[in-house]
């Protein structure tokens, strides 16, 4: 008999710290989850879900255009922000609401409040102090604006889901995933939209002739993009407009900054230093190959842990961890050949090594590439197009990389993903017949 309130108390309702509660309550653990904002975390509320609701919302007005390329004739088009923002909302709370239910069905016991670590075996909430034989911390991340005069009238994707007006124009800060998305967003749902990245090219780490092209392609759609740049003041003035002032001394006014620079582990006023565990310099969570901290009865993963920053992965590392608590044993969750989308439009969707990781890292690769016009743009003017482009090992003809720039790129790159991990070859990709007539059979056509 355990002398502790519970086997497993876990910190954070997100998506690593339902699944892992769930999952060992149904390996008949005595689990409790603790959550302080709302149920399913960052993804389900601030991030994935409803990033996605509002990127199909954004892509409407484009489709009413085409639909007049086809004949039809829509002529009121305008677009009510509180109508998509209060349905994102209502629907984000029935998900909520399944959470809280899923957990309770599951057996696990769900407490709302502020967590701190007292000691290795012991949590508080509230005043409520409850021990636990291990601790498993899954506090995800948050938003970081740097600081600079003014950076207090910026916003971050977290508010840009409750707006209370829709702006007319926006600056976007930042040239990571949240940034290219949010600008694709605000661009698409009418807003003025300005991109400020203080590098040459957006997402760094993405294959080259993917940022150049999705670079090509946002401007296209109207994204002012304004490269090697960054913001040095932000004032506001009577009107209630932001007057930016650039870090080259140039000037404009907008109606809302939003930064999207990059997300930092929640691991402040946890109680952490009451324990043995280690945080790395950006306030990650240090843990072993099994998620075990420098604490051993506390374990952590997700985003606190500062791996990978998505949400599929931080499912897999409950799974893992799990398992190794609880179930079959020692396994490990691979971070190679992850697929990922960005939800820019158009997407962009990858797998698996960027043209300059692979030449790094073999002899001879393979470039096969393909650009064309989608099939549902070419009864009208616009420039938009597909990238697809494999890479392949010429020396095994194993496929090592797949990107695309365009529509459901993110759809294509799981399927290929698949492949990619039981070890597919050019030569599979050659004898496999194409779904007619589909942009994804360029994949099986590319010679
Ligand atoms: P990222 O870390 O991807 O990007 C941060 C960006 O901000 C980079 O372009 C970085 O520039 C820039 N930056 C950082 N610090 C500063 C600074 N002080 N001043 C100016 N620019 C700065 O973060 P995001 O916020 O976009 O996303 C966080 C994570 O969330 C991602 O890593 C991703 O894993 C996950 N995510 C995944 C999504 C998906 O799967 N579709 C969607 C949204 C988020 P530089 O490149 O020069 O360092």
């Amino acid at each position: 008999m355990s002398t502790y309130d519970y086997d497993l108390f876990v910190i954070g309702a997100g998506s690593g710290g339902v699944r892992a509660s769930r999952m060992a309550a149904a390996k008949g653990i005595k689990v409790a989850v603790a959550e302080d904002m709302f149920m399913g975390g960052t993804c389900v509320n601030v991030g994935c879900v409803p990033k996605k609701l509002f990127v199909y919302g954004s892509h409407i007005g484009e489709d009413i255009e085409v639909g007049e390329t086809f004949g039809w004739n829509v002529e009121k088009q305008t677009f009510d922000w509180p109508t998509l923002r209060d349905n994102k909302t209502r629907e984000i709370e029935r998900l909520n609401g399944i959470y809280d239910s899923m957990l309770a069905k599951a057996g696990v016991e769900v407490i709302n409040g502020r967590a701190t670590v007292v000691d290795p075996h012991t949590v508080e909430v509230d005043g409520k102090q409850f021990s636990a034989e291990k601790i498993l911390v899954a506090v995800g991340g948050w938003p970081f604006v740097p600081e600079f005069p003014g950076s207090e009238h910026a916003i971050t994707s977290n508010e840009a889901f409750y707006l209370e007006e829709f702006p007319k124009r926006v600056i976007v800060v930042g040239g990571g995933y949240i940034a290219v998305e949010f600008a694709g967003i605000f661009n698409g749902l009418g807003a003025q939209t300005e991109l400020v990245y203080r590098g040459p090219l957006f997402l760094r780490g993405f294959d080259q002739e993917v940022r150049e092209f999705l670079a090509e392609q946002v401007a296209v759609k109207g994204i002012n993009l304004r490269f090697d740049s960054d913001i040095a003041e932000i004032k506001k003035q009577d009107n209630g407009e932001l007057l930016v002032t650039f870090k080259d001394g140039t000037t404009t006014t907008t109606d809302l900054v939003m930064y999207a620079t990059g997300r930092k582990p929640k691991t402040q006023n946890l109680g952490l230093e009451n324990t043995q565990v280690q945080l790395a310099k950006n306030g990650a969570i240090v843990v072993n190959d099994d998620f075990q901290t420098h604490e051993p009865s506390i374990y952590a993963l997700g985003d606190v842990i500062d791996r990978v920053a998505l949400t599929p992965i931080a499912l897999g590392e409950a799974m893992v961890l799990v398992d190794i608590l609880y179930g079959d044993g020692k396994r490990q969750i691979s971070y190679d050949d992850i697929p990922t989308a960005v939800f820019s439009q158009p997407n962009v969707g990858t797998v698996g090594l960027t043209q300059e990781q692979a030449v790094e890292k073999y002899n001879e690769v393979h470039v096969y590439r393909s650009s064309f016009k989608p099939m549902k743009l070419t009864l009208g003017e616009t420039q938009e197009r597909i990238l697809m482009k494999l890479l392949v090992d010429g020396e095994t003809d194993k496929v090592i990389g797949a990107h695309m720039v365009g529509p459901e790129a993110g759809e294509m790159v799981q399927l290929i993903g698949v492949a990619i991990k039981a070890g597919v070859t050019k030569a599979h990709f050659d004898s496999t017949i194409g779904v007619h007539p589909t942009a994804a059979e360029e994949w099986v056509t590319m010679r």
